[in-house]
């Protein structure tokens, strides 16, 4: 049994388990909170990303000092984060699989040097402007794949449950409830698609499998902001100490959920990778073990970033960001690619940490993460798909959203005159064009006060060998902004014919 382990407050260690549990499920629904608000002050908690992004940006993102204050932080309180406040830690807690592994697999201590390689390969990276990396940060996996599959998914979902469970007379009141007050805090106002969520929720679900070999083996060996709190946890203040009292029972060590407690080495552990769970202090017989004050930096192992394959990490680190710094693995941008209002191509490289915040605030879904076709360096940056949504003519959510100004906080008066893309039409693809169709959407549809598409009326011949009047769509190009609605109306199958290009 474990023992009262009495701290002077006189809490005991279960009390403080309590504590940890109850604030790790604040901390998830605050994180969802947020999400659902479209809210970025998780990225402005990410010590990483806002270091990454000063560094490549060369200037401060706004509230930085929110992530200095998590840094100081975690100079007292070392990975603390990790065991009481990150969603991505508090998800892998959850699904810990923790029953299903029924031998322990004892995972290399070289692994844990890959977190590491990771960190060091974003900082380097960043020196050379390129802030592709931080797609390995876990908030910004977090925040990514709610947007675009779990939070899409789930509506579809609801709504699929919805339409069957309408059928039932004694459903349709508390369903008409449900969508009344709860859908629109819950759920998307529009019913949202994003081809390459599935990627994301592959890479989340590849996360939380891997605690199949081992608990917490995404934090243990993978995890770059783990390895900058790991880093600061070595010289923190507050550490796990253990007293010559101990008997070696091995309790601590099976319970650990980063494994890093050894009964080989005293049952010590590094203080680099201990998340403060306390889990071992509840475990322990004799309370041999406790946090408290420690001054002198805690020893260095095998797997930190002082030793060789470190530097080898490091120089892979740096020739990868070489790369993307002289563009060698780009192909040539894509002219589609259009970015958010005001974001420029530069700014995307090196601001954008690919965190996803500005997709889940879009309300039309029409930004969506960029692929592979302008290049890895753009890998994940917010591109407009007008043919999946349209750039709002009064919103401008994308850039008060964005965390690290990667796209610009712009006032609505700035946005509505903000040019985003050109529209051209395709005159073979046009129906009065192309068919000698009547069509006249994209012109209808343009929300500029002066439309951007003007039509002219000819009289042209009908396919009865007999004439008539057809308006023939022009696009001004002084006078568009590029939003995107037209190519979202526009009526022809397939590909749209008219598109904004950057
Ligand atoms: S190691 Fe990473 S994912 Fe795990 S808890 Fe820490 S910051 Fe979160
Ligand atoms: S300004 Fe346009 S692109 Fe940005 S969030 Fe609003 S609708 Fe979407």
């Amino acid at each position: 049994m474990a023992a009262e382990n009495k701290s002077s407050a006189g809490w005991n260690t279960r009390s403080w388990l309590n504590l940890r549990t109850a604030i790790q499920a604040l901390a998830f629904i605050g994180f969802l909170a947020l999400f659902l608000n479209a809210v970025p002050l998780l990225m402005r908690l990410d010590p990483l990303a806002v270091l990454a992004n000063f560094i490549s940006g060369r200037s401060l993102p706004p509230f930085a000092f929110i992530a200095l204050a998590m840094t100081l932080l975690a100079l007292i309180f070392g990975r603390a984060w990790c065991g009481w406040l990150c969603p991505m830690g508090t998800l892998l807690e959850w699904i810990s699989f923790n029953k299903c592994r029924t031998k322990k697999i004892t995972i290399p201590d070289g692994w844990r040097s890959v977190k590491y390689v990771i960190l060091i390969a974003i900082i380097l990276a960043a020196v050379f402007s390129n802030l592709t990396l931080m797609i390995f940060d876990p908030l910004t996996i977090m925040v990514r794949t709610f947007a675009t599959a779990i939070w899409p998914g789930l509506d579809l979902a609801v709504n699929a449950a919805e339409s069957l469970l309408n059928n039932v007379p004694v459903f349709q009141a508390p369903l008409a409830r449900f969508d009344n007050a709860l859908r629109p805090l819950l759920l998307p106002t529009t019913q949202l698609s994003y081809p390459e969520g599935w990627i994301f929720a592959v890479v989340l679900a590849a996360i939380i499998l891997m605690n199949l070999v081992a608990e917490r083996f995404w934090c243990r060996c993978l995890c770059p902001l783990g390895a900058f709190y790991g880093l600061a946890g070595k010289i923190s203040l507050i550490r796990r100490r253990v007293n010559e009292s101990c008997i070696k029972c091995k309790l601590c060590e099976d319970t650990c959920p980063t494994g890093t407690i050894r009964r080989d080495k005293d049952c010590s552990s590094d203080p680099g990778e201990c998340i403060v769970c306390l889990k071992c202090m509840d475990s322990c017989p004799c309370s041999t073990s406790d946090f408290g004050p420690m001054f002198s930096p805690a020893k260095f192992n095998s797997y930190d970033p002082v030793r060789r394959q470190l530097f080898l990490g490091l120089g892979a680190g740096a020739v990868l960001a070489l790369l993307f710094r002289l563009g060698l693995p780009s192909k040539q941008r894509n002219p589609y690619a259009i970015r958010p209002p005001g974001a420029g191509e530069q700014d995307m490289t090196a601001k954008c940490i690919r965190c996803g915040e500005c997709i889940k605030a879009c309300p039309t879904g029409a930004i969506q993460p960029s692929q592979m076709d302008s290049g890895p360096e753009q890998l994940w940056t917010p591109v407009i798909v007008p043919r999946i949504g349209f750039c709002q003519y009064s919103c401008n959510a994308c850039g008060s959203t964005c965390p690290v100004s990667a796209i610009p906080a712009l006032s609505l008066a700035e946005k509505k005159s903000t040019i985003i893309g050109r529209a051209f039409i395709d005159r073979d693809r046009c129906l009065p064009w192309a068919q000698n169709t009547p069509c006249i959407v994209c012109e209808e549809m343009c929300p500029v006060p002066r439309k951007a598409i003007l039509l002219h009326t000819v009289r042209t011949k009908r396919e009865d060998g007999g004439t008539m009047l057809l308006q023939l769509p022009t696009v001004q190009a002084g006078r568009c902004i590029g939003c995107g609605l037209c190519e979202y109306k526009c009526p022809v199958e397939g590909e749209s014919a008219i598109r904004v290009t950057a």
